[in-house]
C-alpha cells in the first residue's frame, strides 16, 4: 500500500501511543464508575483487565486526551461484552414453542410474560397462551389473567389444586390442541435462591423442554445478580435475560454482571409498569449509561469524525486536481475499509447522490473490498496509471492472476469510471462549494 492519500492518512492518526501510565490512570476512574453502577466485583475486574491489555498501545486521535481516549475504548469495549446486536426470542421450533419465565419473586416475570405476549402478538402475529404455574403467591394465577385480559391474549383457565408441573403440562397439551404458536410458562418465584425453587423449575423445564428460558432480573439487583444468574445458569440453564425497572434510578450494571457469569444475551428490557413498556436491548445506550461518561464518548467520536472529514476534505481536494488513478482507488479501498464502508464514508462527500445510490448498492463488503484489492495488485503499472489500456487480453490475464472472473475485473473498471465521473462533479462543485454544503 503505497498511495500518497494513505500516507497521509497515517500521519493523521499516528500522534503516539497510549501508555501504561495513561491507561491505569483511566482505568481508576473507570473503575469506580463501574462500582457505582453497581456492576458486581469480578466482573469489573475481568472487565477492566481486559480494557487495559486492548488500549496499551492503541493510537491517541488529534485533540483528545489519552484519558478520555481510554474512557472511549472501554466503552466500545463494554458495548462489544454487552452484546453488538439486539437479539429477539426464539421461535424456531415446532408450535406450540414453550418459553420458560425465570426469577426472584418481585423481578417482573408475570409483567414480562404479558409484554413478551403482546410484542408476538402485534409484531409477529403469533397466537400465545398465558399460563400461570405459580401455585404459592395467593391471586398469582389471576394476576395473569388479569393482563392476559388487557393485553387481548389467551390464557390457562385456572383449575384449584394442580402442581406446577401439572399446570405446565395442561398448558402444553392445550397449546398443542388449540394451535397455539408460543405457550409462555410464568413460575412462581422466591425471595433468594432456595433448593426448592430450583428443583421446581427443573421439574418444569423437564417436563416442557422450553425453547427459550428467560431469567428476568430486577435492574436494581446490585451484587446479588452474580448469584442469581450463576444459580438459575448453572441449575436449569438460560437462554436469555430480560432486565426489568430499567425506568428507575438503577444505572445497570447487573447487565454486565450476568452477561459475565453466564454470556447469555439480554434480550430485552422492563422499562415500565404499563404492558407496552418493553423495549428491545440497545448495548450502547446501557453502556452509556453504566459507565455514566457520555460526554466523554462524544466528544471523542466527535474528533474522530472531525478527522474522517479532513480526510475526505484532502481526498477531494486530489480528485479536483484530476489524475485519479488506480492506485488512488487502491488507497481508496483501503479508508473505506476502515471507515467501515462505503456509506460512511460517501455520507461525508455532499451532492452526489445517484453515484453515492449505486456504488452503496454495489454491497462493498470485506470480502468484495479484498477482491477488488487483489485485481488492481493484479496490474501493472502503466495499467493502474493508464486504465484506457485495459482491452479484452489484459483484463483475462489479470483475471487469472487475481484469482477472479472476468466479469470482476470489467465491474471494478466500471466502479473506478464512476468513481471517475464522481471526481468531475465534484470538481465542478468546486471546494468551496463543497465546504459549505458540508464538509466543513
Ligand atoms: P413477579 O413476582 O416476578 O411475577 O413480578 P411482577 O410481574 O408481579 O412484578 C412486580 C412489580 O413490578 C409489579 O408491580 C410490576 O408492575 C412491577 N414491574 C414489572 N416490570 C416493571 C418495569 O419494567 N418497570 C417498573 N417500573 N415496574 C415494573
Ligand atoms: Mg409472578
Amino acid at each position: 500500500l503505497t498511495g500518497r492519500l494513505g500516507d497521509i492518512f497515517d500521519r493523521l492518526r499516528r500522534r503516539g501511543a497510549l501508555s501504561e501510565e495513561d491507561v491505569g490512570a483511566a482505568l481508576r476512574e473507570v473503575r469506580i464508575a463501574l462500582l457505582e453502577a453497581d456492576v458486581a466485583l469480578p466482573a469489573v475486574k475481568a472487565f477492566v483487565a481486559g480494557v487495559k491489555e486492548k488500549a496499551v498501545g492503541q493510537e491517541v486521535l488529534r485533540g483528545i486526551n489519552p484519558g478520555h481516549m481510554v474512557i472511549k475504548i472501554v466503552h466500545d469495549h463494554l458495548v462489544e461484552l454487552l452484546g453488538e446486536t439486539s437479539e429477539e426470542i426464539n421461535l424456531s421450533a415446532t408450535p406450540p414453542v414453550p418459553v420458560l419465565m425465570l426469577g426472584l419473586q418481585g423481578s417482573g416475570k408475570t409483567t414480562t410474560s404479558a409484554k413478551i405476549a403482546l410484542r408476538l402478538k402485534t409484531r409477529e402475529k403469533k397466537k400465545v397462551l398465558l399460563a400461570s404455574l405459580d401455585t404459592r403467591r395467593p391471586a398469582a394465577q389471576e394476576q395473569l389473567k388479569v393482563l392476559a385480559d388487557q393485553v387481548g391474549v389467551a390464557s390457562l383457565p385456572i383449575i384449584p389444586g394442580q402442581t406446577p408441573v401439572q399446570i405446565a403440562r395442561r398448558a402444553m397439551e392445550t397449546g398443542r390442541l388449540e394451535g397455539f404458536d408460543v405457550v409462555m410458562l410464568d413460575t412462581a418465584g422466591r425471595l433468594a435462591i432456595d433448593d426448592e425453587l430450583m428443583a421446581e423449575v427443573v421439574e418444569i423445564r423437564d417436563a416442557t423442554k422450553p425453547v427459550e428460558s428467560l431469567l428476568v432480573v430486577d435492574a436494581m439487583t446490585g451484587q446479588d445478580a452474580v448469584t442469581v444468574a450463576t444459580n438459575f445458569n448453572e441449575r436449569v440453564g438460560i437462554t436469555g435475560i430480560v432486565m426489568t425497572r430499567i425506568d428507575g434510578d438503577a444505572r445497570g450494571g447487573a447487565a454486565l454482571s450476568m452477561r459475565y457469569v453466564t454470556g447469555k444475551p439480554i434480550k430485552l428490557l422492563g422499562v415500565g409498569e404499563k404492558v407496552d413498556a418493553l423495549e428491545s436491548f440497545h448495548p450502547d445506550r446501557i453502556a452509556g449509561r453504566i459507565l455514566g461518561m457520555g460526554d466523554v464518548v462524544s466528544l471523542v467520536e466527535k474528533a474522530a469524525e472531525t478527522i474522517d472529514r479532513e480526510e475526505a476534505e484532502k481526498l477531494a481536494r486530489k480528485m479536483e486536481k484530476g489524475g485519479f488513478d488506480l492506485d488512488d482507488m487502491l488507497s481508496h479501498l483501503h479508508q473505506i475499509k476502515r471507515m467501515g464502508g462505503m456509506g460512511g464514508m460517501l455520507g461525508l462527500l455532499p451532492g452526489l447522490g445517484k453515484v453515492k445510490e449505486q456504488i452503496k448498492n454495489a454491497n462493498l463488503d470485506e470480502t468484495v473490498l479484498k477482491r477488488q484489492e487483489a485485481i488492481i495488485l493484479s496490474m501493472t503499472k502503466q495499467e493502474r496509471k493508464k486504465p484506457d489500456v485495459l482491452n479484452a487480453s489484459r483484463r483475462r490475464r489479470i483475471a487469472q492472476g487475481s484469482g477472479t472472473t472476468v466479469a470482476d475485473v470489467n465491474r471494478l473498471i466500471k466502479q473506478y469510471q464512476d468513481m471517475s465521473e464522481m471526481m468531475k462533479k465534484m470538481k465542478k462543485l468546486g471546494r468551496k462549494g463543497l465546504m459549505r454544503q458540508g464538509l466543513s
